[in-house]
């Protein structure tokens, strides 16, 4: 793992959140994207070089949704950045952890994911990610 690629925090309302960061941080959002895929909405802000990246449900039953409504908004996910995806998915497996996919997917932006069951990591949700070069 070469470093904590971005912190995810999952809120009820994106634009309010928005402003709320951009005066926390002193910056825009450098990027604003929905995943469909993972029903969220996105934004991400650069911080020197470390990332925080806003989710909000787009749809009541996906996994954001239901993570406020259990836990109230808050830190959903820690994302390390690694250079080979499959190779650190394959001895993570073989570490006893549990990947909740079992190859790589698209994630919010350019990144190949995946992610590890907060049961096997003390309750810290662990998304890995590698950027997809061009
Ligand atoms: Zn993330």
């Amino acid at each position: 793992m070469n470093k904590i690629e971005h912190i995810g925090i999952a809120v009820k309302n994106l634009e309010d959140s928005n402003k709320l960061f951009t005066a926390l941080l002193n910056a825009e959002p450098y990027k604003v994207e929905k995943v469909d895929s993972e029903s969220v909405s996105t934004s991400f802000f650069q911080v020197g070089e470390s990332k925080i990246e806003l989710l909000e449900a787009t749809d009541p039953n996906s996994a954001i949704a239901k993570f406020i409504e259990k836990r109230g908004e808050g830190i959903h996910h820690i994302a390390y950045d690694v250079t080979d995806i499959e190779a650190e998915m394959k001895r993570l497996a073989k570490e006893g952890f549990t990947l909740l996919n079992e190859t790589p997917k698209k994630g919010a932006d350019n990144k190949l994911v995946c992610f590890l069951h907060p049961k096997s990591t003390n309750g810290v949700l662990i998304e890995l990610c590698q950027e997809i070069s061009a």
